[in-house]
């Protein structure tokens, strides 16, 4: 039975490749282009102000950082590709680590794209879709900054974000981490996709 609340997260490790990580028996991978909000999630999540912080230290920004989960399983924080203004491709901007990462991690269960919700899908995000889709890595859109949305502007916005992604409006996982929207749903999305990992031995 999976509990509810906030998802109990430890910083582990930074690794530059896979190879070097430890085993985790399952991992929910957090991808997103900088400033889309992802070390607000991670913290929303996890209910720690401080957690995702680690990943924004000198040294780590580039790497791999992975967060055990004490109900079993870890959430991996990978670098932020790119300002959306930034020219070239995905593939230019992230280091080749990354995607042997996501196309090579056995452990690797789910990618959760952020997706910024007040300004839709970056032509970089929309990249990074085509890419996971192309290497058959199993993806679900999470759409950050909610309360940045009128509240009147909503339904539209929900069906634009949803239809420039390629995928329908109830396939979008929206959040606020500032205003605690879907947070929840978010977790119990994580732990259903972790549900069967064996909590981490003491
Ligand atoms: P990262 O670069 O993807 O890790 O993004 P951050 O988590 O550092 O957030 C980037 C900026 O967006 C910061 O100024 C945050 O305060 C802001 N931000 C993040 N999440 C939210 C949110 O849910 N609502 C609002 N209004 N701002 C947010």
């Amino acid at each position: 039975m999976s509990r509810g609340g906030p998802l109990r997260l430890r910083f582990v490790t930074s690794a530059t490749t896979r190879t070097t990580l430890p085993p985790t028996g399952g991992e929910i991978a957090i991808v997103g282009r900088s400033n889309v909000g992802k070390s607000s999630l991670l913290n929303a999540l996890a209910n720690q102000k401080g957690l995702a912080h680690v990943s924004k230290t000198p040294g780590r920004t580039q790497l791999i950082n992975l967060f055990e989960s004490a109900e079993g399983g870890a959430v991996i924080d990978l670098p932020g590709y790119g300002y959306a203004a930034a020219p070239g491709r995905v593939r230019a901007t992230w280091p080749a680590m990354i995607e042997g990462y996501l196309t090579e991690r056995e452990e690797l269960r789910m990618v959760l794209v952020l997706v910024d919700g007040e300004i839709g899908p970056t032509k970089l995000d929309l990249q990074m879709l085509a890419w996971l889709d192309s290497h058959g890595v199993s993806r679900t859109i999470v759409a950050t900054k909610h309360d940045k949305v009128a509240s009147s502007k909503r339904p539209k916005r929900k069906a634009e974000l949803a239809e420039g992604c390629g995928v329908a409006p109830g396939d979008v996982a929206w959040t606020s981490a500032s205003k605690n929207v879907g947070i929840d749903h978010l977790r119990g999305l994580i732990r259903g996709w972790l549900a069967d990992v064996a909590p981490p031995k003491p």
